[in-house]
């Protein structure tokens, strides 16, 4: 049993101010697994505080000190990685093979921006102005308990290549990965009060944090209606704000596409991660013509998919993160049957053979109209829209007829055909023919999914003021404030 009690503030560990517990359960099992003694407001304070006092030497660190902070937080995530791959196992249910690359995905993170960082322009001149981009300031960043390593290491590592100290603000449940993260994080021996990581709930800390006065960064990963709530607030004091929210990828078949391996594809990008994926692909766009052979191939490659224990190397789907998502997946499940969506796999309820834990039937809906509750909203979990569309002018008016735009998908044999698509979706990012991860690429979202971008140079310059400094040449007069002419 885990009791997870400390706050990491100034550099060290220490017993949370907070008192409130949260019992942290295994999701495969339903069985208690540990506690989590949650941060209250004062540990936020605190955390702040700690952020602040840094600042004004860690703003001024030298390249190659940063260089070397990034270096080191990635070999330190490295050394952990097996503990960090069971961590996600058995708190998250990811299964062994999904789970295996996150620690290798946040080492890379870090050793992505110490390279960036080697000839990072801080400075610029355009005529006789500098363009200086300075560091923003304190940032906080918010994450949500599905990607957990990746969303702390993305943000972290542009954060600290930009000069600014950070607060992490984990979510609740995801307690024991946070614990050994923030394990490796000090390990790799940060200045005091450089990194910060303060767990608690995100209407407590996570508030607290975000409307304190000395924050001048929020970057926030999570769902949209919070994330409108971080930038309702940030505005009072213009805050800056970074925020990755939700999506409803759309995935469009093309009429040329072999039709097993799109099915074969179109399932893996919308199952990923148990289904509870910002960039999952849930709503699959098929020619009408081609959509009774598509459903046949999808009903084929669904039966390939061994639901179970995340533990076992065979399970290719494990349980839902906890019963919140459980109930909250069967009832969208209930709602595409009462709006009269038809199942094609899956269904409500628990796979068969299986009486406990949050799993939940890999569940395929066809004749689905994109006005529907199941096409509209954000499920996050193993639900897939069939839609279907007559050509590639109302492929592309569906693809983009949501209020999100994170990501997208575009399966077919024509690549210029599928350029042609891709150019026309309304999303942070459209992978063609595969799930494609590019690091460098800026990653982010339209529309509701969000603002501001992360990965590469986008996520260092996301932690960055730009200032113009006026006058190169020494032998201007001072120029007189009548002389300057009203802008
Ligand atoms: P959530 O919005 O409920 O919580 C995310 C984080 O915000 C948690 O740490 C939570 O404690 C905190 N929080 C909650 N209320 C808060 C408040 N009032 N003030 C400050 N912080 C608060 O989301 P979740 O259920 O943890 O995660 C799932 C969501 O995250 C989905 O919508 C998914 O699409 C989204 N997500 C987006 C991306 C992306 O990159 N765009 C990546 C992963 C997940």
């Amino acid at each position: 049993m885990h009791r997870i009690d400390q706050v990491y503030i100034n550099g060290a560990f220490c017993t949370t101010h907070g008192r409130e517990e949260l019992a942290l359960i295994n999701p495969t099992t339903e069985e208690p697994m540990g506690v989590l003694i949650m941060a209250d407001e004062e540990d936020a304070q605190k955390a702040v505080a700690s952020a602040k006092r840094a600042f004004s030497t860690y703003s001024r660190t030298s390249r190659k000190e940063r260089i070397d902070l990034l270096n080191a937080l990635s070999e330190a995530v490295r050394v952990r990685s097996s503990d960090l791959t069971e961590a996600t196992i058995i708190e998250y249910g990811g299964p062994v093979e999904q789970a295996r690359w996150r620690a290798d995905l946040a080492a890379n993170n870090f050793l992505s921006a110490a390279k960036l960082l080697d000839d990072f322009p801080f400075s610029r001149w355009i005529n006789d102005a500098e363009v200086v981009a300075q560091a923003a300031g304190v940032a906080v960043h918010i994450v949500p308990w599905n990607s957990l390593y990746n969303s702390i290491s993305v943000k972290m590592a542009g954060a600290l290549a930009a000069g600014c100290p950070v607060i992490i603000k984990p979510s609740e449940y995801s307690a024991w990965q946070n614990q050994l993260f923030t394990e490796c994080l000090h390990a790799a021996g940060a200045p005091a009060g450089v990194i910060n990581v303060v767990a608690g709930r995100g209407d407590v800390v996570g508030a607290a944090l975000t409307t304190h006065p000395d924050v001048r960064k929020i970057s926030f990963t999570g769902s949209t209606p919070v994330g409108k709530s971080i930038m309702r607030a940030a505005a009072d004091r213009m805050t800056r704000v970074t925020l990755e929210l939700g999506g409803k990828a759309p995935t469009v078949i093309m009429e040329d596409a072999d039709l097993e391996e799109a099915a074969a594809a179109a399932l893996s990008i919308g199952f990923t991660n148990n289904g509870q994926a910002c960039i999952a692909g849930t709503r699959i766009l098929v020619h009408k013509s081609k959509v009774r052979d598509f459903c046949d191939s999808i009903k084929l490659s669904a039966s390939k998919i061994v639901p179970g224990d995340p533990q076992k190397p065979q399970t290719t789907m494990g349980p839902l993160v906890n019963r919140k998502q459980f109930d909250r997946v069967q009832g969208y499940i209930r709602r595409g049957v009462q709006e009269g969506a038809r199942i094609r796999i899956g269904g409500e309820g628990r796979p068969e053979g299986m009486h406990r834990g949050f799993f939940t039937k890999p569940t395929v809906f066809a004749d689905v109209a994109n006005t529907m509750t199941i096409a509209r909203e954000e499920i996050f979990g193993p639900v897939l829209c069939v839609i279907t569309y007559e050509n590639d002018a109302e492929a592309i008016e569906i693809a983009n007829d949501t209020p999100f735009g994170l990501h997208a998908y575009v399966i077919g044999k024509n690549l210029d055909r599928a350029r042609d698509i891709a150019a026309h979706i309304d999303a942070g990012r459209v992978a063609i023919n595969a799930m494609i991860h590019e690091p460098l690429a800026p990653f982010g979202g339209m529309k509701e999914s969000g603002i501001g971008r992360e990965y590469g140079t986008y996520g260092i310059e996301d932690h960055l003021e730009l200032k113009a400094i006026m006058g190169r040449k020494c032998d201007h007069r001072p120029v007189r404030a009548s002389e300057i002419k009203a802008g």
